[in-house]
């Protein structure tokens, strides 16, 4: 990652250096064309003044001549700036384009660092807790409790794929949702029932609204909130409780996800729904994750006319709010 950064830097210095070349050489352009313009224009005034003409025509021709060389100057100065126009868009568009790329590449790395990790650790603990069962005869509550871990982290490894391969359906333009008439009251609950049994000792808060019909896809819109939880989940102090409410309000159905953790900065509220995005650097970071999560709940929420967005908690914490306009 640092030799990357080191490339981007030494390519951003080679640019700087070719773009102030060539306006450097615009401008050496203009004023030895401007010198030419004023050499002409005294020779031609010494050749009117060794001739034979009378005053007048002496006066008309200097008047002719100064015209001449205000009309090349307006000339050089017009098509200088339209060089230099030029030169600009160009190069920010280029720096722009170089930027973004960079950016994407750099988010792709840290993908492929944390999938590289993400889909080990659940399959190397598995297979360690499956040894052992099999090499041991160990107690039956001990043995529960590999299975248990075992199972959670098969459920993990299954929601990761889950959302490699949505992702990418996602992504697709050609995609779009399978909708149907659903309770969403009901559909809310049952993901908050599969979230309970993964987390039992984790505390939500619950305020659902009966009876909330919504045109929808069932599996996406189970992922939207399924994600949400594992969020509030992961990035909040485990004793901390998460608060879930949904209600119709003024036309529109709205969904809060709350948690207590440390809240996301305003800089970072809207890019964490990029793909791949972050917050923090790979090396550092303690919590696991491939930055798809709310990447996916965006395209799920554009599929579905809502808006998705993520407000301050008071006193600290994440609110994050889904509207579905009905
Ligand atoms: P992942 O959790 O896999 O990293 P997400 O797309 O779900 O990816 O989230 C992107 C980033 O947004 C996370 O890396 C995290 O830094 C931040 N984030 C998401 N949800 C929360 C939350 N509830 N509280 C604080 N930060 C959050």
């Amino acid at each position: 990652m640092a030799d990357a950064k080191k490339r981007l830097r030494r390519a951003t210095t080679i640019y700087w250096i070719f773009l102030l070349y060539i306006i450097a050489a615009l401008i050496w352009w203009f004023i030895s064309l401007e010198q030419q313009n004023r050499m002409m224009y005294d020779l031609k005034l010494k050749q009117i003044a060794t001739s034979d003409i009378g005053p007048k025509q002496y006066h008309e021709q200097e008047m002719r001549i100064r015209n001449e060389k205000r009309r090349n100057t307006f000339k050089y100065i017009g098509e200088g700036s339209t060089f230099l126009l030029l030169i600009i868009f160009g190069a920010v568009f280029i720096y722009r384009t170089v930027r973004r790329q960079f950016k994407v590449q750099q988010q792709q790395q840290n993908f492929v660092m944390a999938i590289t990790h993400e889909l080990k650790t659940p399959i190397a603990v598995t297979r360690l807790n499956l040894e052992t069962l099999l090499r041991y005869h160990l107690e039956e509550l001990k043995q529960k409790k590999m299975l248990e871990v075992s199972l959670h982290e098969t459920m993990r490894l299954d929601s990761l794929i889950n959302n490699i391969l949505i992702s990418s359906q996602l992504d697709n333009k050609k995609f779009s949702a399978s909708k149907e008439e659903l309770d969403f009251s009901n559909l809310t609950n049952d993901v908050i029932n599969s979230f309970k049994s993964r987390y039992p000792d984790k505390k939500i808060n619950l305020d659902i609204e009966t009876d909330i019909d919504l045109n929808g896809d069932p599996v996406l819109l189970k992922l939207l909130i399924s994600n949400l939880l594992e969020n509030a989940n992961k990035y909040a102090p485990k004793p901390s409780p998460i608060h879930l409410k949904l209600f119709r309000n003024d036309g529109t159905v709205q969904l809060n996800v709350v948690d207590e953790g440390t809240g996301i900065d305003d800089k970072q509220k809207t890019k964490i729904f990029e793909k791949f995005y972050r917050i923090g650097d790979e090396q550092t970071r303690t919590t696991q994750g491939t930055g798809l999560g709310l990447f996916i709940c965006k395209k799920i929420a554009d599929a579905h006319n809502a808006s998705i967005a993520v407000h301050n908690n008071k006193p600290h914490g994440s609110n994050f709010e889904v509207r579905f306009s009905q």
